[in-house]
């Protein structure tokens, strides 16, 4: 119980730490830059033999982060069994977060927020995949070559894109993705069913497998952030987006929805392609029903708190969201879910958590149908 062999280690899918120095049972770290980009925020490590032993993890350079606004309120993830991931108490002053700990086994793992690793994507990809009806592709190869998987669910006229983790530390958003693809594969559902009749899902539930695995925040293997290639994407910089965007164009889309997690806001919220050059009344009319519809649906979700909205003309069409309501005349929007909980129904025990997030994949799925047979039909 003296804590002599205390050990942090990283070397694991997502993993991201450095140990600085060591006092006792207190630990200075600072988190890794994504590999040639100055964004970091994600974290994840083990910490081993303090079973019993109250600890203290002062992450140093997180006043440097890419979102510091992150950090207040925050409260870190960690878990015994990686199953069940529970806050523990965080706290931020002087440019440094400390976590308190006194694990109550050998070995305890800590990260931003539960990790979603590449294992289970592969999982996820294999359990889909050989769902009756789905079709699994391999778009191409990453820069660290891995493969980019698109899952093809459903035959209807109506071409839905879901697409999710552009930003790899942002894990949230693939287990929203987990939660949409068990929703929509449910042969005992019938909301599945018509959406599989009504409209044909085209899926990436990784755009960038290689910023997941390396542990990084925000880029892919090249320290490109891949939500801003969308205008003018390179097999070189960034062949995530360059092999979806092919797709897409092969496809055509009515509906489109990127999936994220947001750093500092706690609420879940969706930002939408308002400064469009060829923004029309008719797609901002189709995207505030699906807002308000999904709004309606849970308490998980608002409409109050999000990002200020671009002027007329100011949109960035390097971001997906701009780049495809202005490209294809669809409706689209970027998801956002927070990393510290919501606000508004606060879970003292989990924050934010893999199961709300899942379920908020499976409701907005259920809105989607909803405001399906309104989304004009294709020429
Ligand atoms: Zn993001």
């Amino acid at each position: 119980m003296t804590g002599q062999n205390i050990s942090i280690s990283s070397g694991f899918d997502s993993g991201n730490i450095t140990v600085l120095g060591r006092n006792g049972s207190s630990f200075d770290l600072a988190i890794v830059k994504d590999h040639q980009s100055d964004f970091y925020q994600w974290f994840h490590f083990r910490l081993t033999g303090a079973k019993g032993v109250p600890v203290t993890l002062r992450l140093t350079n997180a006043g440097g982060a890419a979102y510091p606004d992150g950090w207040r309120d925050y409260r870190a993830c960690a878990s015994a069994d990686r199953q069940d991931w529970r806050r523990v108490p965080t706290r931020y002053g002087d440019g440094v977060v400390t976590i308190s700990i006194t694990p109550e086994a050998d070995s305890v793992w800590l990260a931003y927020f539960a990790p979603y690793s590449m294992e289970r994507h592969h999982d996820l990809i294999a359990r889909i995949g050989k769902c009756p009806g789905v079709v699994h592709d391999r778009l191409g190869a990453t820069l660290d070559g891995q493969d980019l998987d698109l899952l093809t669910i459903g035959d209807g006229p109506k071409r839905v894109w879901l697409y999710a983790r552009q930003h790899p530390g942002e894990s949230m958003a693939e287990w929203w993705m987990e939660g949409a693809l068990d929703m929509l594969t449910d042969g005992h559902d019938p909301v599945a069913r018509s959406l599989r009749q009504r409209a044909t899902f085209h899926i990436v539930a990784n755009m960038n497998p290689d910023g997941s695995r390396r542990g990084h925040l925000r880029t892919n293997a090249a320290g490109v952030n891949l939500n801003r290639e969308w205008h003018g994407p390179t097999l070189e910089r960034s062949p995530e987006v360059f092999h979806v965007l092919n797709r897409m164009d092969a496809t055509g889309i009515d509906f489109a929805m990127d999936v994220h997690g947001d750093e500092a806001i706690p609420q879940a919220f969706i930002a939408g392609f308002e400064g469009i050059p060829n923004w029309t009344e008719e797609q901002g009319r189709l995207y505030h029903l699906f807002r308000d519809t999904l709004a309606r649906r849970t308490p998980d979700f608002q409409t109050k708190h999000g990002y200020p909205v671009a002027g007329k003309g100011k949109a960035n069409l390097s971001m997906s969201t701009n780049q495809l309501a202005n490209r294809f005349g669809c409706v689209a929007m970027t998801l956002e879910m927070p990393f510290k909980d919501n606000a508004d129904l606060p879970d003292e025990a989990h924050g934010w958590s893999p199961e709300r997030s899942m379920r908020l994949g499976a409701e907005c799925l259920g809105a989607l149908h909803e405001i399906l047979d309104q989304l004009p039909a294709k020429a």
